[in-house]
């Protein structure tokens, strides 16, 4: 109502006081609670909305999302029904730039992202991105190079701790929190490949760079050469480690 500022209009109409949590109202089926306190009515849109912005979702109340999202085959043949009691559209991923399930190409599909599709050889395995990381003259990388990390998202080697405010890399980098290393600078594990590819720790990337030596490398007990590469490991007590 916008004339609750008038005294006459607010003394002889009845006016319920609006809801907290609007149009996300979990109590919005409780019929004492709907009566009680004013909600936002339901899109026009219906089962066709596309408008995922937080200002929409707020000012609507929207249908159940169906589970299959856009590849619904109902929707794809505007079964009416079906339509009228389900929302179809592909929502924002609540983690944003955080995303962990970066892998997972059926959440891809489903969910929108702020970051370009995520590059199949992320975190480890993308040497184009590791190029693109290591160089000290940015002026030298090969087009070629540039050009898959500007078209395909990364994991940042930073993680949690990434100071980099620069608003390209936001865009095309994924910024996953790791758990933090309960012990921190005191961690008596940071010559574990598996413990340091697991937590975060001061200083230390969370994806290191590749060590050329892998296994044949002289300085895998060093924690100052192991804080900067990562080696895989083929044999020894912790199996496999990618
Ligand atoms: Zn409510
Ligand atoms: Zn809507
Ligand atoms: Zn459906
Ligand atoms: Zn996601
Ligand atoms: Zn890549
Ligand atoms: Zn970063
Ligand atoms: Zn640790
Ligand atoms: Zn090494």
């Amino acid at each position: 109502c916008k004339q609750r500022n008038d005294v006459l209009h607010m003394g002889s109409f009845i006016h319920r006081n609006p809801c907290k949590s609007g149009a996300q109202c979990k109590d919005i089926d409780n019929e004492k609670h709907f009566q009680e306190y004013e909600h936002p009515s339901y899109c026009p849109s219906g089962g066709y909305c596309q408008d995922t912005s937080d200002n929409h979702e707020k000012a609507y109340r929207h249908l159940p999302l169906c589970k299959y999202f856009q590849k619904c085959l109902e929707y794809q043949k505007h079964i009416k029904t079906h339509c009228e009691k389900f929302r179809h559209c592909n929502p924002s991923c609540k983690l944003g730039n955080y995303c962990i399930n970066f892998h997972d190409k059926q959440h891809i599909e489903n969910y929108k992202h702020p970051f370009p599709s995520p590059c199949v050889f992320t975190p480890y395995h993308c040497t184009l991105h590791e190029q693109f990381t290591m160089t000290t003259n940015i002026e030298k990388i090969l087009d070629e190079v540039e050009q898959h990390c500007l078209d395909f998202a990364h994991v940042c080697r930073f993680g949690r701790n990434c100071t980099d405010k620069d608003s390209l890399h936001i865009e095309k980098s994924i910024h996953v929190l790791r758990p933090l290393c309960p012990s921190g600078n005191e961690c008596t594990k940071l010559i574990q490949e598996d413990h340091l590819n697991s937590f975060t720790h001061p200083n230390i990337r969370d994806i290191r760079f590749l060590c050329k030596y892998a296994d044949k490398c002289y300085e895998r007990r060093n924690p100052k050469h192991l804080s900067k590469f990562r080696h895989i490991i083929t044999f020894e007590d912790s199996g496999v480690v990618r």
